[in-house]
């Protein structure tokens, strides 16, 4: 035995005496598998399924094939091969990794088109991405309200939207959802240096519209300035499918390009001065990698086909697929590809979600703390690679599920 080793076995036997001495836990952190057995017994333990394969609207998930009904890449653009080849050529000429924060080793011209032509879609004069929507959400807040202001933000609001608002350590007035006369009450009660309303236009969780119109007519009545984050419209709604904000006077505009654009990251598109200021204050910006050059190449593929006749012609589609679900299916009124079937409980969301998993579609269950307790639910998405046919078939599918 060498020395090393001998030391080795010396240091273990002492662990286990210490151990065998001790009352106390053997780790630290047991708690982590406590947790689990927690959330397992209340049906909140969540799993992430591998994906073999993708084909349009066919997943292979664990060795089975199953129709997707799971994703945002509401155009079907996260597995068109132009995208796929545009990330390819890119990554050939300028390599894959940025390097460092782009402040410090640049961004590649790829990026700065990307910038100009997010921000020519959305006709804002300033535009900045960053390397997700999280990351976008969660840098923007802070830049732009911190103590002493208020931001009145939907109690609906994406979690990245809320942790922004935690980080920018402004007062943070909740307001019911989509209820302009709660939000005008408390702009009126509520006094602030600077002041913020903060919506998404299009929720993700429940796919209904906020009454954009309304709700920054009331902000800017009480000189509130207005941040729309347009994640689930962008692609989808919109007369160029530039989503809901660019039609209206929202004064910050916030997209993301992993959904209906088919790539990963999110822009920031506000007047001119934005851009600059984020580049200075926003930490997800200043501290951390820049985005591979072939994401951006994809995303700005993405928004030249959304932009396109061909992207008008997916959203027809996509209305066409909306309106199958509703003939099949009772449904929220309303439009975009995000259709919410409330079941409650969330037992009874899960235990749906796996039987349809065993008649070959993938319609994932939607738990707290996603979405509000008592209200967990199947949540389908709709992609212009589904063909009608497949539609009528969830449809069918989870008729069974639905309390009449
Ligand atoms: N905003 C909204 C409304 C979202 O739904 C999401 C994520 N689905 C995000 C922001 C975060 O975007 P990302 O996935 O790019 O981080």
């Amino acid at each position: 035995m060498g020395g090393g080793v001998r030391a080795a076995v010396r240091r273990s036997r002492l662990d286990t005496t210490w151990e065998m001495r001790s009352s106390r836990p053997v780790s630290r952190l047991d708690f982590i598998e406590a947790e689990l057995v927690s959330l397992e017994a209340r049906s909140r333990r969540r799993r992430v399924r591998t994906v073999t394969a993708r084909r349009g609207a066919e997943v292979v998930v664990d060795g089975r094939s199953l129709l997707n009904f799971a994703s945002n890449d509401y155009l079907g653009l996260a597995v068109d091969p132009r995208l796929a080849a545009a990330a390819a050529a890119a990554e050939a000429e300028h390599g894959v990794g940025a390097g460092a924060s782009r402040l410090i080793s640049g961004h590649s011209a790829v990026t700065a088109r990307l910038e100009e032509a997010l921000g020519a879609w959305t006709r804002r004069a300033s535009c900045r991405l960053f390397n997700s929507g999280y990351a976008a959400n969660t840098g923007l807040m802070p830049v732009l309200a911190g103590p002493g202001d208020v931001v009145f933000s939907d109690e609906r609001n994406h979690a990245s939207l809320i942790d922004g608002c935690r980080l920018s350590r402004a007062a943070v007035e909740v307001y019911r959802h989509n209820d302009v006369d709660d939000l005008r009450r408390r702009l009126q009660d509520r006094a602030g240096r600077r002041r913020f309303v903060v919506t998404e236009s299009l929720f993700s969780m429940d796919g209904d519209q906020a009454p954009l119109e309304e709700v920054i007519a009331v902000a800017h009545d009480a000189d509130a300035a207005v941040i729309v984050d347009d994640a689930h419209a962008l692609g989808v709604l919109g007369a160029a499918g530039e989503g809901l904000a660019p039609a209206t006077a929202a004064d910050v505009i916030v997209g993301t390009l992993g959904k209906s654009v088919g790539s990963s990251g999110a822009f920031v598109a506000g007047p001119a001065g934005l851009a600059d200021l984020l580049w200075n204050r926003a930490r997800p910006l200043v501290f951390s990698t820049g985005p591979t050059v072939g994401s951006q190449a994809a995303a700005l593929a993405g928004v030249e086909i959304a932009r396109s006749e061909e992207g008008a012609a997916m959203r027809a589609h996509l209305e066409d697929l909306r309106r199958e679900l509703a003939a099949g299916l009772t449904i929220p009124d309303g439009r975009g590809a995000i259709i919410p079937i409330v079941l409650g409980d969330d037992r009874d969301a899960v235990a749906a979600s796996a039987a349809l998993e065993a008649s070959g579609f993938w319609v994932p269950a939607i738990r707290p703390p996603t979405v509000a307790e008592g209200t967990a639910r199947l949540r389908v998405t709709l992609s212009a690679t589904h063909t009608v046919v497949q539609v009528r078939a969830v449809a069918a599918a989870i008729r069974p599920f639905v309390r009449r």
